[in-house]
């Protein structure tokens, strides 16, 4: 058994659904069970109705979700197979029209611009629901036994609507057991990514770009032999292609080295993706849709390292970083555990660290409570806060054992204000701040400090790839 997730712009429309189809068909001996996210931009527009419905503007909010819903049927009636295009067009209107009373339920009870979380993913789910059945119904259009799998009884989570943590107790058992009978008798199971519901049935979102998680839990809990993300890029780069074009195609990475990479930032994988597979030991591999003949990016246990020591660069915009300056902190223990209670109590976790004599730095992703944060935070010391600024993360196999690499990174983007370092707490990895305004400038400077001759072993170079394409 296999998995084969693919992501948004990989169920775009008829054309990149019919891709999938052969992509599908090709390894369909290897008893796959397809994983995949909503069409390209739905998450988003769902998103956008409920907050416009929040906002009083159902008008608005109706209009937005026509125009989805005509994109769907689009696509259904240009896949399905003949015989079958009404009971489709019947099985998503239905869902538009629950969509639609689900809009007007934000619109009634909810205080106005107010949109709760768990409204917001009895909307947001709706992509995944929308996609699974065309592809389901494509996959029969061409001869394969397309099976329509809801997963969500199956990936059981807890209440905290919009990233919702799977049990894995219960979901494991519960997805085994429903896929291995999906699968039966030549069966090609297609599931939702992203969703799952709580004990009482509601359904939950797991965080955005979560369908490559759903993806390794699926994996893991069936025991699959690999985990294929198909998506838009030909499979991780050393850094994101949108930032520098001429970035490079990483042919073997380990798990330890992409779950840093996507942990900083990089959006290719969800950050928790390998968790799963890694702790199972399931191979992974990333791979382009547009160009499936192309072998992408293998993800196992161990990767020899490059020569250049850096595999990739991954970076986070919209961190925090809040200080802490405090003369009693001078020789008092005790003072970091009552720091981070603060951090503790407002459930938010803490990236990066560094301390001195007098003074403790830490960076924060999740800057929803940032301001509680900082006020509970004042009874420690002066606390100062930073807004706006980027994580860059370099990482590599070895990197803590490579000598040179710290002066290469920073004479690299010497002109480039740095207002923190971490290097040593992990051996594969540096990061380090910057200000938000210079992230693309100094991963530029950085890309071309380390590749830009590359070590044919480990990179593919773009050129290359492009040549195939
Ligand atoms: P999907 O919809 O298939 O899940 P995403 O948009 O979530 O696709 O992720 C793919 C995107 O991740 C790429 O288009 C690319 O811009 C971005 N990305 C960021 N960092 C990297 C990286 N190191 N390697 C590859 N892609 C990256
Ligand atoms: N559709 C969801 C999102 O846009 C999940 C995913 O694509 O991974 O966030
Ligand atoms: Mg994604």
């Amino acid at each position: 058994m296999i998995v084969m997730k693919f992501g948004g712009t990989s169920v775009e429309d008829a054309t990149a659904i019919r891709r999938l189809v052969s992509i599908v068909r090709r390894q369909s001996h290897r008893r796959p069970v397809v994983v995949v996210s909503a069409m390209g931009r739905t998450t988003n527009g769902l998103l956008e109705c409920a907050r416009m419905a929040a906002a009083g503007d159902m008008r608005s909010a109706q209009s937005r979700l026509d125009e989805i819903a005509a994109h769907h049927f689009k696509t259904a009636d240009q896949l399905a197979p003949q015989p079958e295009i009404e009971l489709l067009r019947e099985t998503l209107g239905k869902r538009f029209i629950a969509i639609r009373s689900t809009l007007e339920e934000i619109h009634k009870t909810g205080q106005t611009g107010h949109l709760t979380p768990r409204l917001s993913d009895a909307v947001s789910s709706n992509g995944e629901l929308l996609s699974s059945p065309i592809v389901a119904a494509a996959l029969r259009a061409e001869g394969m036994k397309g099976v329509f799998v809801d997963v969500r009884p199956m990936m059981r989570t807890n209440d905290d609507f919009t990233r919702a943590a799977p049990q894995f107790e219960i979901a494991n058992p519960k997805l085994k057991e429903g896929f291995t009978a999906a699968l039966a008798d030549g069966g090609a199971p297609v599931t939702q990514g992203f969703i799952g519901s709580t004990a009482d049935g509601v359904t939950t979102t797991i965080g955005r770009g979560g369908s490559d998680y759903s993806a390794s839990i699926i994996g893991a809990a069936i025991d699959a032999e690999e985990i294929q993300i198909w998506t838009d890029v030909d499979g991780i780069m050393t850094t994101d292609p949108r930032i520098a074009p001429e970035a490079a195609k990483v042919k073997v990475i380990s798990f330890a080295e992409a779950s840093e990479l996507a942990y900083f930032g990089a959006k290719v994988l969800h950050p928790s993706t390998l968790l799963p597979a890694m702790a199972k030991g399931i191979p992974a591999r990333v791979c382009n849709s547009r160009r499936p003949e192309a072998a992408g990016t293998s993800i196992v246990r161990s990767a020899p390292p490059s020569r250049a020591a850096v595999k990739a660069i991954a970076f986070k915009r919209g961190i925090a970083v809040i200080n802490v300056t405090s003369d009693r902190m001078l020789m008092a223990h005790g003072f970091l555990s009552r720091l981070f209670a603060v951090f503790d109590k407002h459930e938010t976790s803490v990236d990066m660290v560094a301390t001195s004599e007098v003074s403790v730095s830490m960076t924060l992703d999740d800057t929803r409570r940032l301001d509680a944060v900082a006020a509970d935070l004042q009874s420690l010391g002066e606390v100062s806060v930073e807004r706006d600024a980027a994580l860059i993360c370099l990482v590599g196999e070895n990197l803590k054992f490579t000598p040179g690499v710290a002066s290469r990174i920073f004479s690299s983007i010497e002109r480039i204000n740095v207002s923190m370092i971490s290097h040593g707490a992990s051996a594969i990895n540096v990061s380090f701040i910057v200000d938000g305004a210079s992230v693309e400038r100094a991963v530029r400077s950085l890309h071309h400090e380390f590749f830009s001759e590359l070590d044919e072993e480990t990179f593919e170079p773009a050129a290359l790839a492009q040549a195939v394409a």
